[in-house]
């Protein structure tokens, strides 16, 4: 009773000093709960930037919580106060565009180490269900770690595994098993959420399910994801993983969507991922994603008749362990018979199944070597409708990208019917759509022009205004839009209406994730 009494009294000093503007300093004594409100550099300093290098806001304050009433709490005191204050869950801080911060306001670190940290719920897997329970910050290689121990893993990935569980169920969350099991936003059965009024409310498809909808894929817009149940499946224990190439466009896209649309066959009769990426020049051959091509396994771009000096690359794995190795072999031949790519261009290799799922970890510890990791990423993900992507590659791949990339190009196809049309996603029309993600890094020393930050983002805009002069009705993936037209035209009027209803039932105040630039608060 008695720290319930002193915790109120913090939050009423908080709602004082943020709102009449006091003395950082006398944030310092806050303690709410078990969490720590700090406006240490570090903390402060890193909340302001984020992968993405570009967009440096500090918040007032950072916020460790060491529970969900610790978020409730914290929500409320921005609700209840007079002007409120804004308030961003940042995950491991791995968006583009300042998505996770909090202008003025706390940011409320999810994930990470230290003290508050210590007393978050552990994830716990209930095998004999299939889920694990993990809290909203944990990171979904530590999700791995711990459903490891009981043989299973969850079904559908990232390519990257340094990523919070919040923060990719407020986007999608998608690799190359979507085709499949659809992204992670389709592999959650329950959620606990603190409003943007401090209420803690547990949702799934049968119990406010409205709740559950718009969060999944909601850009941190409703309320603060806190647990994720997350369904299980049985591990493998390897990969065989192949690449293919491909100089013709149409043969590449005819083939990655023919994988695409076996979905509903046996498991032995589809491959378990399906990505591709382009090479536009031969230096990225191997690129930082993966150092596939190794000296094992040469690859002469050269020696290869090319498309306009492209290449296209299948990327395809099949889950194997001992009840399955003796066939798999046969297996992935039946599947590569039927397809079109350079006979000479197979390329396969066979690591252990968490090696596999790990692998782009490996290539950021590289980066992080030669001082290429913290450098601004001007990336732009889209999704394109299947019936444009031939007047895509011919307009961005072959036009307007040059022969210089600065980064991986990934380009995979998805079947809409495994994206809930009930969650916030916004996916195009058509029955299938290509994820476009070009992950390119700028150059800080400006010693090659075609690398700078500035020419980067310019070709970027150029990408999108060639979609918007071709009318390619692209939707962006990890949004970033600067106006409330842009935003009304990535939802579409109909689902523009349900995110700006949902909104106002659920964070009214419009604390939650400014960040994200979609609603302006009035503080
Ligand atoms: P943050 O950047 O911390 O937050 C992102 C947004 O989510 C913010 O608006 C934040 O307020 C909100 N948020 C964070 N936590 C919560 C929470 N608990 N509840 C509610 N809202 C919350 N994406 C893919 O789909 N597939 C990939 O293969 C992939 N690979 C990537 C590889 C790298 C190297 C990087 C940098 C990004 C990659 N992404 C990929 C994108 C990534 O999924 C998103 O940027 C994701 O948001 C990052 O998670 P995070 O924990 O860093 O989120």
């Amino acid at each position: 009773m008695a720290s319930k009494f002193l915790l109120a009294l913090a939050i009423c000093k908080l709602i004082i000093t943020v709102g009449l503007n006091v003395e950082p300093t006398e944030l310092l004594q806050l303690s709410l709960g078990g969490g720590r409100l700090s406006r240490d550099r570090p903390d402060v300093e890193s909340s302001s930037l984020d992968f993405g290098m570009m967009s440096q806001v500090e918040p007032l304050a950072v916020y460790h919580p060491s529970s969900v009433d610790d978020v409730a709490w914290l929500i409320r005191a921005a609700y209840e106060s007079g002007r409120g204050f804004a308030v961003s869950a940042r995950g491991h801080g791995h968006s583009i565009n300042g998505q996770a911060q909090a202008a003025g306001g706390v940011v409320i670190k999810m994930s990470g180490t230290g003290p508050a940290a210590k007393s978050r719920p552990a994830p716990r897997v209930v095998a004999e269900e299939g889920y694990v329970d993990v809290w909203g910050g944990e990171l979904w290689i530590d999700v791995l770690r711990s459903t490891l121990e009981r043989g299973l893993a969850p079904k559908s990935w990232t390519d990257y595994l340094y990523l919070s569980v919040g923060g990719t169920l407020s986007n999608g969350g998608i690799s190359g098993q979507a085709f499949n099991h659809g992204p992670q936003i389709s592999n959650v059965y329950e959620l606990d959420v603190v409003t943007g009024k401090g209420d803690i409310v547990t949702c799934s498809e049968e119990k406010n399910s409205q709740l559950f909808h718009a969060v999944l894929g909601g850009l941190g817009q409703f309320g603060i994801i806190t647990r994720a149940r997350i369904a299980l499946e049985p591990v493998p224990q390897r990969v065989r993983w192949i690449r293919v190439l491909y100089s013709n466009f149409s043969s590449f896209t005819r083939d990655q969507e023919h994988l695409t649309s076996l979905h509903g066959e046996p498991a032995s009769k589809k491959f378990d991922y399906v990505e591709g990426f382009v090479i536009v020049d031969e230096g990225l051959i191997n690129n930082w994603r993966s150092s596939f091509f190794s000296s094992r396994n040469p690859v002469k771009i050269s020696s290869l008749d090319t498309d306009g000096g492209i290449l296209y690359c299948l990327e395809v794995t099949k889950n194997y362990d001992e009840s399955n190795a003796d066939t798999v072999d046969q297996e992935v031949e039946y599947l590569l018979k039927d397809l079109d790519f350079i006979p000479t261009s197979v390329f396969t290799t066979d690591i252990p199944y968490v090696d596999f799922l790990d692998r782009v970890h490996k290539a950021e510890l590289k980066l992080r070597s030669k001082n290429l990791w913290d450098v601004p990423h001007p990336w732009l993900n889209l999704f394109v409708p299947r019936s444009r992507i031939a007047d895509f590659d011919r307009g961005v791949f072959k036009g307007i990208l040059g022969n210089k990339t600065s980064g991986p190009i990934l380009i995979y196809p998805m079947n809409k019917n495994k994206w809930d049309q009930r969650s916030s996603a916004v996916t195009p029309e058509e029955d299938m759509f290509y994820l476009v993600a070009l992950l390119r890094s700028a150059n800080i020393d400006g010693t090659d022009a075609s690398w700078t930050l500035e020419h980067l983002a310019d070709q970027n805009r150029r990408i999108l205004k060639f979609c918007r002069d071709e009318r390619i009705e692209v939707k962006q993936y990890l949004p970033h839009y600067s106006t409330r037209e842009e935003w009304v035209d990535h939802f579409g009027d109909d689902r523009w209406a349900r995110f700006y209803r949902n909104k106002m039932e659920f964070d009214p105040k419009q604390i939650l994730s400014t960040g994200q630039r979609i609603f302006k608060p009035d503080f």
